[in-house]
Protein backbone atom coordinates (compact mmCIF):
# COMPACT_ATOMS: atom_id res chain seq x y z
CA UNK A 1 0.00 0.00 0.00
CA UNK A 2 1.10 3.53 -0.85
CA UNK A 3 1.46 5.49 2.21
CA UNK A 4 2.72 8.36 0.87
CA UNK A 5 0.82 12.19 1.85
CA UNK A 6 -1.87 10.27 4.01
CA UNK A 7 -3.34 11.96 6.91
CA UNK A 8 -2.74 11.13 10.72
CA UNK A 9 -6.42 10.51 10.86
CA UNK A 10 -6.29 7.99 8.57
CA UNK A 11 -3.16 5.75 8.88
CA UNK A 12 -4.36 5.92 12.46
CA UNK A 13 -7.63 4.27 10.69
CA UNK A 14 -5.84 1.70 8.66
CA UNK A 15 -3.72 0.63 11.74
CA UNK A 16 -7.22 0.44 13.88
CA UNK A 17 -8.30 -2.19 11.49
CA UNK A 18 -5.17 -4.11 11.00
CA UNK A 19 -4.44 -3.14 7.29
CA UNK A 20 -0.92 -1.92 7.74
CA UNK A 21 1.61 -1.57 10.92
CA UNK A 22 3.09 0.97 12.58
CA UNK A 23 6.43 -0.60 11.60
CA UNK A 24 5.39 0.07 7.65
CA UNK A 25 4.20 3.52 8.54
CA UNK A 26 7.67 4.34 10.29
CA UNK A 27 9.58 2.74 6.91
CA UNK A 28 7.60 4.93 4.65
CA UNK A 29 8.11 7.87 6.60
CA UNK A 30 11.35 7.16 6.67
CA UNK A 31 12.09 6.58 3.02
CA UNK A 32 10.40 10.11 2.66
CA UNK A 33 13.11 11.25 4.69
CA UNK A 34 16.05 9.86 2.72
CA UNK A 35 14.12 11.04 -0.36
CA UNK A 36 13.77 14.69 0.32
CA UNK A 37 15.94 15.92 3.70
CA UNK A 38 18.57 15.84 2.53
CA UNK A 39 17.53 18.97 0.03
CA UNK A 40 15.76 19.94 2.76
CA UNK A 41 17.35 20.10 5.68
CA UNK A 42 14.99 20.07 7.76
CA UNK A 43 16.17 18.11 10.67
CA UNK A 44 19.15 18.38 12.87
CA UNK A 45 18.91 14.74 14.72
CA UNK A 46 17.24 11.64 14.20
CA UNK A 47 15.99 8.54 16.72
CA UNK A 48 14.83 5.66 14.01
CA UNK A 49 16.02 3.02 16.71
CA UNK A 50 13.88 4.52 19.22
CA UNK A 51 11.21 5.10 16.67
CA UNK A 52 11.56 1.38 15.81
CA UNK A 53 11.19 0.24 19.33
CA UNK A 54 8.16 2.04 19.77
CA UNK A 55 6.60 1.02 16.43
CA UNK A 56 6.83 -2.73 17.08
CA UNK A 57 5.39 -2.30 20.53
CA UNK A 58 2.75 -0.67 19.64
CA UNK A 59 1.92 -3.19 16.68
CA UNK A 60 2.19 -5.78 19.36
CA UNK A 61 -0.47 -4.04 21.71
CA UNK A 62 -3.23 -3.64 18.58
CA UNK A 63 -2.51 -7.53 18.05
CA UNK A 64 -3.94 -8.41 21.28
CA UNK A 65 -6.99 -6.69 20.64
CA UNK A 66 -6.13 -3.64 23.53
CA UNK A 67 -7.23 -0.09 22.62
CA UNK A 68 -4.80 2.17 20.89
CA UNK A 69 -4.82 5.39 21.78
CA UNK A 70 -5.56 8.61 18.87
CA UNK A 71 -2.43 9.21 17.86
CA UNK A 72 -0.52 5.68 17.69
CA UNK A 73 2.01 4.66 15.30
CA UNK A 74 2.24 8.75 13.65
CA UNK A 75 5.20 9.64 13.13
CA UNK A 76 5.71 13.10 14.59
CA UNK A 77 9.08 15.64 14.22
CA UNK A 78 9.65 18.19 16.96
CA UNK A 79 11.49 21.69 17.73
CA UNK A 80 14.73 21.35 18.87
CA UNK A 81 13.78 23.61 21.88
CA UNK A 82 11.36 21.03 23.03
CA UNK A 83 13.06 18.81 25.87
CA UNK A 84 13.00 14.95 25.52
CA UNK A 85 14.61 12.82 27.60
CA UNK A 86 17.56 10.87 26.48
CA UNK A 87 17.71 13.39 22.97
CA UNK A 88 19.81 15.72 22.32
CA UNK A 89 18.51 19.26 22.43
CA UNK A 90 20.43 22.02 21.44
CA UNK A 91 18.02 25.25 20.15
CA UNK A 92 20.47 25.04 16.95
CA UNK A 93 23.32 26.40 19.35
CA UNK A 94 26.62 25.76 20.09
CA UNK A 95 26.07 26.76 23.64
CA UNK A 96 24.00 23.67 23.77
CA UNK A 97 26.05 21.35 21.36
CA UNK A 98 26.59 18.53 23.97
CA UNK A 99 23.61 19.09 25.88
CA UNK A 100 21.07 16.08 26.87
CA UNK A 101 18.04 17.28 29.25
CA UNK A 102 17.16 14.87 32.42
CA UNK A 103 13.79 14.57 31.29
CA UNK A 104 10.84 15.61 28.65
CA UNK A 105 8.84 18.20 28.03
CA UNK A 106 4.97 17.69 29.03
CA UNK A 107 4.10 18.06 25.08
CA UNK A 108 6.43 15.27 24.41
CA UNK A 109 4.99 13.14 26.97
CA UNK A 110 1.72 13.81 26.44
CA UNK A 111 2.68 13.04 22.31
CA UNK A 112 3.91 9.95 23.36
CA UNK A 113 1.15 8.78 25.90
CA UNK A 114 -1.00 9.20 22.74
CA UNK A 115 1.23 6.83 21.21
CA UNK A 116 3.16 9.49 18.50
CA UNK A 117 6.18 8.48 17.27
CA UNK A 118 8.59 11.24 17.46
CA UNK A 119 11.69 10.34 14.47
CA UNK A 120 13.65 13.49 15.12
CA UNK A 121 14.20 17.01 15.70
CA UNK A 122 14.00 19.73 13.19
CA UNK A 123 16.58 22.71 12.67
CA UNK A 124 15.48 26.10 14.30
CA UNK A 125 16.79 29.45 14.67
CA UNK A 126 19.24 29.53 17.47
CA UNK A 127 17.20 30.22 20.23
CA UNK A 128 14.26 30.66 18.42
CA UNK A 129 15.58 33.89 17.51
CA UNK A 130 15.06 34.59 13.58
CA UNK A 131 12.18 34.69 10.66
CA UNK A 132 14.28 32.42 8.38
CA UNK A 133 15.70 29.44 10.52
CA UNK A 134 19.30 30.58 8.81
CA UNK A 135 20.90 31.51 12.22
CA UNK A 136 20.96 28.01 13.52
CA UNK A 137 24.30 27.25 14.46
CA UNK A 138 24.23 24.13 12.03
CA UNK A 139 23.02 24.99 8.45
CA UNK A 140 19.72 26.86 6.84
CA UNK A 141 16.48 25.11 5.80
CA UNK A 142 15.39 25.56 2.30
CA UNK A 143 11.41 25.99 1.58
CA UNK A 144 10.53 23.18 -0.30
CA UNK A 145 8.56 24.82 -2.64
CA UNK A 146 11.68 26.48 -3.80
CA UNK A 147 14.86 25.61 -2.53
CA UNK A 148 16.11 29.04 -3.32
CA UNK A 149 13.98 30.32 -0.55
CA UNK A 150 13.88 30.44 2.98
CA UNK A 151 10.90 27.85 5.15
CA UNK A 152 10.71 30.67 7.72
CA UNK A 153 11.68 30.25 11.21
CA UNK A 154 11.96 30.06 13.51
CA UNK A 155 10.25 26.96 13.34
CA UNK A 156 11.06 26.11 9.81
CA UNK A 157 12.37 22.49 9.87
CA UNK A 158 9.03 21.38 11.08
CA UNK A 159 7.21 23.67 8.52
CA UNK A 160 9.49 22.48 6.15
CA UNK A 161 9.22 18.93 7.26
CA UNK A 162 5.33 19.28 7.14
CA UNK A 163 5.35 20.58 4.02
CA UNK A 164 7.74 18.59 2.46
CA UNK A 165 5.71 15.75 2.94
CA UNK A 166 8.51 13.87 5.10
CA UNK A 167 5.63 13.95 8.35
CA UNK A 168 1.97 14.30 8.74
CA UNK A 169 2.85 16.39 12.04
CA UNK A 170 5.08 18.45 13.95
CA UNK A 171 5.60 20.51 16.84
CA UNK A 172 6.84 24.22 17.11
CA UNK A 173 7.50 27.08 19.31
CA UNK A 174 6.35 30.57 19.09
CA UNK A 175 6.95 33.70 21.21
CA UNK A 176 6.12 36.19 18.06
CA UNK A 177 4.96 34.25 14.84
CA UNK A 178 7.67 31.51 14.37
CA UNK A 179 4.56 28.91 13.85
CA UNK A 180 2.12 31.23 11.98
CA UNK A 181 5.25 33.13 9.22
CA UNK A 182 6.93 29.59 8.64
CA UNK A 183 3.40 27.59 8.17
CA UNK A 184 2.74 30.30 5.68
CA UNK A 185 5.96 30.19 3.83
CA UNK A 186 5.57 26.43 2.90
CA UNK A 187 2.19 26.08 2.24
CA UNK A 188 1.03 23.95 5.62
CA UNK A 189 -1.45 24.94 8.53
CA UNK A 190 0.06 26.42 11.99
CA UNK A 191 -1.74 26.58 14.98
CA UNK A 192 -0.45 29.38 17.53
CA UNK A 193 -3.32 28.31 20.84
CA UNK A 194 -3.91 30.95 23.75
CA UNK A 195 -1.69 31.36 26.23
CA UNK A 196 -1.91 28.76 29.13
CA UNK A 197 -3.54 25.75 26.70
CA UNK A 198 -0.27 24.21 26.26
CA UNK A 199 2.34 23.31 29.05
CA UNK A 200 5.75 25.10 28.30
CA UNK A 201 7.38 22.69 30.83
CA UNK A 202 10.01 21.45 28.43
CA UNK A 203 10.04 24.13 26.20
CA UNK A 204 13.34 26.49 26.23
CA UNK A 205 12.81 30.03 27.57
CA UNK A 206 12.78 32.58 24.83
CA UNK A 207 10.33 35.40 26.32
CA UNK A 208 8.68 33.19 28.70
CA UNK A 209 5.14 35.98 28.91
CA UNK A 210 5.05 35.24 25.10
CA UNK A 211 6.41 31.69 24.33
CA UNK A 212 3.74 28.91 23.39
CA UNK A 213 4.05 25.56 21.93
CA UNK A 214 1.50 24.80 18.99
CA UNK A 215 1.31 22.30 15.91
CA UNK A 216 1.82 21.94 12.10
CA UNK A 217 -0.21 19.97 9.73
CA UNK A 218 -1.43 19.79 6.14
CA UNK A 219 -4.26 18.47 7.57
CA UNK A 220 -7.00 20.14 10.00
CA UNK A 221 -8.48 17.20 11.16
CA UNK A 222 -4.49 15.84 12.20
CA UNK A 223 -4.67 19.92 13.57
CA UNK A 224 -7.28 19.17 16.12
CA UNK A 225 -6.32 15.33 16.83
CA UNK A 226 -2.77 16.80 17.71
CA UNK A 227 -3.99 19.74 19.43
CA UNK A 228 -6.24 17.93 22.10
CA UNK A 229 -3.83 15.80 22.64
CA UNK A 230 -1.40 18.70 23.82
CA UNK A 231 -4.71 21.01 25.60
CA UNK A 232 -4.48 21.16 29.27
CA UNK A 233 -3.54 22.09 32.65
CA UNK A 234 0.55 20.88 33.56
CA UNK A 235 1.26 21.26 37.26
CA UNK A 236 4.23 21.75 35.91
CA UNK A 237 3.74 24.77 34.08
CA UNK A 238 1.39 26.98 36.68
CA UNK A 239 0.10 29.50 33.40
CA UNK A 240 -2.08 26.77 32.08
CA UNK A 241 -5.17 26.77 32.41
CA UNK A 242 -8.09 23.90 33.27
CA UNK A 243 -10.93 22.92 31.60
CA UNK A 244 -11.64 25.17 28.65
CA UNK A 245 -13.68 23.69 26.22
CA UNK A 246 -12.05 21.81 23.53
CA UNK A 247 -15.58 20.81 21.28
CA UNK A 248 -15.73 22.01 17.42
CA UNK A 249 -19.03 23.64 16.48
CA UNK A 250 -20.31 20.28 14.65
CA UNK A 251 -23.47 21.00 13.28
CA UNK A 252 -24.04 24.18 15.04
CA UNK A 253 -21.55 25.78 13.25
CA UNK A 254 -23.39 28.28 11.07
CA UNK A 255 -21.46 30.57 8.88
CA UNK A 256 -24.08 33.68 8.28
CA UNK A 257 -24.39 34.05 11.71
CA UNK A 258 -20.44 34.86 11.68
CA UNK A 259 -18.95 38.28 12.17
CA UNK A 260 -15.68 38.81 11.12
CA UNK A 261 -13.21 41.79 10.82
CA UNK A 262 -11.26 42.81 8.22
CA UNK A 263 -8.30 45.28 10.06
CA UNK A 264 -7.37 47.95 7.92
CA UNK A 265 -4.04 48.57 9.20
CA UNK A 266 -2.98 45.21 8.95
CA UNK A 267 -4.01 44.84 5.33
CA UNK A 268 -1.98 47.81 4.84
CA UNK A 269 1.38 46.22 5.67
CA UNK A 270 1.35 43.98 3.26
CA UNK A 271 3.83 44.38 0.51
CA UNK A 272 2.59 41.59 -2.12
CA UNK A 273 -0.58 42.23 -4.48
CA UNK A 274 -0.77 38.67 -4.72
CA UNK A 275 -1.81 38.37 -1.23
CA UNK A 276 -3.82 41.10 -0.95
CA UNK A 277 -5.60 39.81 -4.24
CA UNK A 278 -6.17 36.03 -2.82
CA UNK A 279 -7.42 37.73 0.44
CA UNK A 280 -10.39 39.81 -1.39
CA UNK A 281 -11.18 36.65 -3.33
CA UNK A 282 -11.22 34.61 -0.21
CA UNK A 283 -13.75 37.80 1.44
CA UNK A 284 -15.73 37.30 -1.63
CA UNK A 285 -16.19 33.66 -1.41
CA UNK A 286 -17.06 34.04 2.33
CA UNK A 287 -19.24 36.65 1.74
CA UNK A 288 -21.08 34.70 -1.24
CA UNK A 289 -21.76 32.23 1.83
CA UNK A 290 -23.55 34.07 4.32
CA UNK A 291 -20.67 35.58 6.19
CA UNK A 292 -20.57 39.30 7.10
CA UNK A 293 -16.99 40.80 7.03
CA UNK A 294 -16.63 44.49 8.10
CA UNK A 295 -13.35 46.45 7.67
CA UNK A 296 -12.03 47.62 10.47
CA UNK A 297 -9.20 49.89 12.54
CA UNK A 298 -6.86 48.55 14.96
CA UNK A 299 -3.46 49.81 16.28
CA UNK A 300 -1.06 50.21 13.80
CA UNK A 301 0.81 46.56 14.40
CA UNK A 302 3.76 48.74 14.14
CA UNK A 303 3.81 49.55 17.36
CA UNK A 304 2.86 46.10 18.65
CA UNK A 305 6.15 45.10 16.67
CA UNK A 306 8.47 47.97 18.79
CA UNK A 307 6.85 46.90 22.15
CA UNK A 308 7.39 42.75 21.23
CA UNK A 309 10.75 43.62 20.58
CA UNK A 310 11.44 45.26 23.68
CA UNK A 311 9.74 43.09 25.98
CA UNK A 312 10.69 40.06 24.13
CA UNK A 313 14.29 40.89 24.30
CA UNK A 314 14.07 42.17 28.16
CA UNK A 315 13.19 38.92 28.72
CA UNK A 316 15.26 36.76 26.69
CA UNK A 317 18.72 39.01 28.46
CA UNK A 318 16.71 37.31 31.17
CA UNK A 319 16.07 33.99 29.93
CA UNK A 320 19.16 33.41 28.96
CA UNK A 321 21.23 34.69 31.83
CA UNK A 322 21.35 31.07 33.08
CA UNK A 323 23.59 29.99 29.75
CA UNK A 324 26.45 31.06 32.24
CA UNK A 325 29.22 28.38 30.76
CA UNK A 326 28.94 26.71 34.03
CA UNK A 327 25.68 24.79 33.69
CA UNK A 328 25.75 24.01 30.39
CA UNK A 329 28.10 25.15 27.23
CA UNK A 330 31.43 25.58 25.72
CA UNK A 331 34.35 25.20 28.57
CA UNK A 332 36.45 27.96 27.64
CA UNK A 333 40.48 27.65 27.69
CA UNK A 334 42.78 29.92 29.39
CA UNK A 335 40.77 32.03 31.48
CA UNK A 336 42.16 33.53 34.87
CA UNK A 337 38.69 34.39 36.63
CA UNK A 338 34.79 33.76 36.73
CA UNK A 339 33.94 37.12 34.69
CA UNK A 340 36.10 35.98 32.18
CA UNK A 341 34.64 32.49 32.23
CA UNK A 342 31.32 33.28 31.33
CA UNK A 343 32.18 36.12 28.66
CA UNK A 344 34.55 33.78 27.05
CA UNK A 345 32.02 31.04 27.30
CA UNK A 346 29.27 33.17 25.87
CA UNK A 347 31.40 34.47 22.86
CA UNK A 348 31.99 31.62 21.78
CA UNK A 349 28.47 29.78 22.43
CA UNK A 350 26.31 31.95 20.63
CA UNK A 351 25.89 34.07 17.36
CA UNK A 352 25.29 37.60 16.93
CA UNK A 353 21.77 37.69 16.54
CA UNK A 354 21.34 36.06 20.30
CA UNK A 355 24.13 38.48 21.52
CA UNK A 356 22.22 41.24 19.88
CA UNK A 357 19.11 40.60 21.52
CA UNK A 358 20.83 40.07 25.42
CA UNK A 359 22.94 42.82 24.52
CA UNK A 360 19.64 44.60 23.70
CA UNK A 361 17.73 43.18 26.67
CA UNK A 362 20.14 43.89 29.08
CA UNK A 363 20.13 47.77 28.28
CA UNK A 364 16.58 48.17 27.77
CA UNK A 365 16.01 46.96 31.33
CA UNK A 366 18.91 48.91 32.79
CA UNK A 367 18.10 51.64 35.29
CA UNK A 368 18.71 54.74 33.07
CA UNK A 369 15.83 52.90 30.42
CA UNK A 370 13.63 50.86 32.29
CA UNK A 371 10.88 53.11 32.47
CA UNK A 372 11.21 55.01 28.86
CA UNK A 373 10.78 51.32 27.37
CA UNK A 374 10.56 48.25 28.95
CA UNK A 375 7.35 49.97 31.05
CA UNK A 376 6.37 51.67 27.85
CA UNK A 377 6.11 48.67 25.91
CA UNK A 378 4.21 46.74 28.72
CA UNK A 379 1.42 49.87 28.36
CA UNK A 380 1.49 49.64 24.83
CA UNK A 381 0.43 45.80 24.83
CA UNK A 382 -2.26 46.62 27.73
CA UNK A 383 -4.07 48.69 25.05
CA UNK A 384 -3.12 46.15 22.63
CA UNK A 385 -5.00 43.43 24.55
CA UNK A 386 -8.00 45.93 25.53
CA UNK A 387 -8.46 46.77 22.31
CA UNK A 388 -8.94 43.47 21.12
CA UNK A 389 -10.92 42.30 24.21
CA UNK A 390 -13.21 45.42 22.96
CA UNK A 391 -13.51 43.88 19.43
CA UNK A 392 -15.03 40.77 20.38
CA UNK A 393 -17.83 42.26 21.61
CA UNK A 394 -18.86 43.12 18.31
CA UNK A 395 -16.56 40.60 16.22
CA UNK A 396 -16.42 36.77 16.20
CA UNK A 397 -12.76 36.52 14.40
CA UNK A 398 -10.48 38.44 12.62
CA UNK A 399 -9.07 37.83 9.29
CA UNK A 400 -6.19 39.21 7.37
CA UNK A 401 -2.92 38.04 5.58
CA UNK A 402 -0.48 35.90 7.51
CA UNK A 403 2.91 37.44 6.65
CA UNK A 404 3.61 41.27 4.32
CA UNK A 405 5.42 39.12 1.87
CA UNK A 406 5.93 35.60 0.70
CA UNK A 407 8.89 33.35 1.51
CA UNK A 408 11.95 35.04 0.52
CA UNK A 409 15.41 34.85 -0.51
CA UNK A 410 17.87 32.13 1.05
CA UNK A 411 20.79 34.20 2.34
CA UNK A 412 19.22 37.20 3.69
CA UNK A 413 18.77 35.64 7.31
CA UNK A 414 22.18 35.88 8.45
CA UNK A 415 22.03 40.04 7.40
CA UNK A 416 19.77 42.09 10.36
CA UNK A 417 17.53 43.34 7.91
CA UNK A 418 14.36 44.92 8.54
CA UNK A 419 12.03 42.57 6.32
CA UNK A 420 13.05 39.73 8.59
CA UNK A 421 11.70 41.62 11.29
CA UNK A 422 8.73 43.16 9.68
CA UNK A 423 8.04 39.33 8.45
CA UNK A 424 6.10 38.91 11.80
CA UNK A 425 4.28 42.03 12.45
CA UNK A 426 0.71 40.88 11.61
CA UNK A 427 1.18 37.85 14.28
CA UNK A 428 2.59 40.30 16.68
CA UNK A 429 -0.49 41.66 17.87
CA UNK A 430 -2.15 38.29 19.20
CA UNK A 431 0.85 37.60 20.41
CA UNK A 432 1.43 40.32 22.93
CA UNK A 433 -2.61 39.75 23.48
CA UNK A 434 -2.20 35.94 24.40
CA UNK A 435 -4.66 35.01 22.11
CA UNK A 436 -5.10 32.07 19.69
CA UNK A 437 -4.82 32.38 15.72
CA UNK A 438 -4.39 30.06 12.90
CA UNK A 439 -2.34 30.44 9.65
CA UNK A 440 -3.74 28.78 6.78
CA UNK A 441 -2.82 27.99 2.93
CA UNK A 442 -4.32 29.91 0.69
CA UNK A 443 -2.79 28.59 -2.53
CA UNK A 444 0.22 29.61 -4.68
CA UNK A 445 1.72 33.05 -6.29
CA UNK A 446 2.49 33.26 -9.97
CA UNK A 447 6.06 31.60 -8.73
CA UNK A 448 4.77 28.58 -7.09
CA UNK A 449 5.17 30.27 -3.63
CA UNK A 450 2.27 29.89 -0.99
CA UNK A 451 0.16 32.32 0.08
CA UNK A 452 -1.20 31.98 3.48
CA UNK A 453 -4.03 34.02 5.16
CA UNK A 454 -4.46 34.11 9.16
CA UNK A 455 -7.40 34.19 11.53
CA UNK A 456 -7.44 35.35 14.86
CA UNK A 457 -9.57 34.58 17.89
CA UNK A 458 -10.59 35.61 21.24
CA UNK A 459 -9.16 33.64 23.99
CA UNK A 460 -9.90 29.92 23.98
CA UNK A 461 -11.41 30.01 20.47
CA UNK A 462 -9.07 27.23 19.07
CA UNK A 463 -12.28 24.92 18.10
CA UNK A 464 -13.93 28.47 16.05
CA UNK A 465 -10.89 28.79 14.50
CA UNK A 466 -10.33 25.71 13.16
CA UNK A 467 -14.07 25.54 12.30
CA UNK A 468 -13.72 28.49 10.49
CA UNK A 469 -10.45 27.44 8.56
CA UNK A 470 -12.09 24.28 7.55
CA UNK A 471 -15.11 26.67 6.09
CA UNK A 472 -12.33 28.29 4.05
CA UNK A 473 -11.10 25.98 2.44
CA UNK A 474 -14.65 24.17 1.59
CA UNK A 475 -15.73 26.98 -0.14
CA UNK A 476 -12.48 28.02 -1.95
CA UNK A 477 -10.68 24.50 -2.14
CA UNK A 478 -7.70 25.86 -0.79
CA UNK A 479 -5.59 23.55 1.61
CA UNK A 480 -2.27 22.72 2.38
CA UNK A 481 -0.14 22.25 -0.81
CA UNK A 482 1.33 18.88 -0.28
CA UNK A 483 -1.87 16.96 0.84
CA UNK A 484 -2.22 14.05 3.47
CA UNK A 485 -5.07 13.18 2.17
CA UNK A 486 -7.18 10.22 3.35
CA UNK A 487 -7.53 8.66 0.20
CA UNK A 488 -6.54 9.21 -3.43
CA UNK A 489 -7.77 12.50 -4.23
CA UNK A 490 -10.06 14.03 -2.16
CA UNK A 491 -9.16 15.86 0.85
CA UNK A 492 -10.18 14.69 4.49
N1 LIG B 1 10.96 36.29 14.49
C1 LIG B 1 10.56 36.66 15.83
C2 LIG B 1 11.75 36.91 16.69
O1 LIG B 1 12.83 36.62 16.24
C3 LIG B 1 9.70 35.59 16.41
C4 LIG B 1 10.44 34.52 17.07
C5 LIG B 1 9.56 33.51 17.70
O2 LIG B 1 8.33 33.58 17.63
N2 LIG B 1 10.17 32.60 18.40
O3 LIG B 1 11.63 37.37 17.78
Amino acid sequence: MNLENKSACYLFRLLKQGKISAIEILKDCKERFQERDHELNAFVATSWKRAEKKAKKIDEIRKTGEEIPPLSGIPVAIKDNVARLRDSLTCCSNFLADFYPGYSATVVERLERAGAIIIGRTNMDEMAMGSTTETSAFFPTRNPHNLHRVPGGSSGGSAAAVGGGIVPLALGSETGGSIRQPASFCGVYGLRPTYGRISRFGLVAYASSLDQVGPFAADLDDLWLVFCQLAGRDERDPTTVAGKKLQRGGENFNPPSLRVALPREYIEKVEDKEIIKRLEQVCGSLEQAGVKIEEVSLIDPAKALAAYSVIATAEASSNLARFDGIRFGPEPDGVHNWEDFIRKSRTEGFGDEVKNRIALGALLLSSAYREDYYDRALMVREVIREELEDLWQRFDLVLSPATPTTAFELGSGREVSLQKYLSDILAIPGSLAGMPAISLPAGLNEDGLPLGLQVMGPKWSEPLLLDFAEFISQITGFGAEVEFRAEGGSRS
